[in-house]
């Protein structure tokens, strides 16, 4: 993983997981941000557990007090019904109370599996509340900028969407690494898709993995060197 290794050094990991939440409060987080600022989903969040102190509650609640309560978020109107279908799944199958503290006896596949197998629960969410949450299991999400830098280097193709882009993203990770590892990896190109690898202008003039991007490489008229191995 040569660019792992340069990014890493390059943004300073390890870095420090940035939530505690346990993995039930990371799922409900994960859907509140989706498509919506950090800022925002944030807002939404302590609205909804200072509305509502137990996830029971808001599983039962009138779903419009829970769009009520989420309302700095985008589409309240879609996301509160929604989260009360998630819940009442989870306490539906788990037969009790919301938890997902089970999850952390099962192998990472299965555990992503029994996440992504609920309506509205896809790779990244799944991923980000295994890995976020205070689980601290090896799976790891892609988000845009993340997938943006994966492209560019020609880890993976042209066309490849971020959700198949999850599969083949891991399958390059050495199978042993830990969450810390994982994390590193998805934080040094997060981080390198926000202060570098732009969507508009990427600036590959100054870029650490210029000498091995063939984007880069084909966007300054140069050729890119061999791949040290991905
Ligand atoms: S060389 Fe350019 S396109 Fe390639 S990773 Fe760096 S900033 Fe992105």
């Amino acid at each position: 993983m040569w660019a792992h290794e340069q990014l890493c050094a390059e943004y300073g990991a390890p870095f420090r997981f940035f939530s505690t939440k346990d993995a039930l409060s990371e799922l409900i987080s994960a859907l509140l941000s989706h498509r919506t600022r950090n800022q925002e989903s944030h807002k939404a969040y302590q609205q909804l557990r200072a509305r509502f102190p137990t996830w029971e509650e808001v599983r039962d609640a009138p779903t419009a007090e829970v769009e009520a309560a989420i309302n700095p978020c985008t589409w309240p109107e879609q996301k509160a019904p929604r989260i009360q279908a998630v819940l009442r799944e989870i306490s539906q199958r788990c037969g009790g109370p919301c938890d997902l503290t089970f999850l952390a006896d099962m192998p990472v596949a299965e555990a992503r599996a029994w996440l992504e197998s609920i309506s509205g629960v896809g790779p990244k969410t799944s991923a980000a509340t295994l890995l976020f949450s205070s689980l601290r299991i090896p799976a790891m999400p892609v988000d845009s900028h993340h997938h943006r830098v994966a492209q560019r280097l020609g880890l993976i193709g042209p066309k490849v969407g971020e959700g198949p882009a999850h599969k083949l993203l891991e399958a390059l990770l050495p199978p042993d690494w830990d969450a810390q590892q994982v994390y590193d990896h998805h934080e040094a190109f997060m981080f390198h898709g926000q202060k570098c690898c732009y969507f508009h202008t990427p600036a590959c003039g100054r870029c650490v993995l210029l000498s091995q991007c063939p984007f880069g490489q084909a966007r300054l008229g140069k050729p890119a060197e061999p791949t040290p191995g991905k």
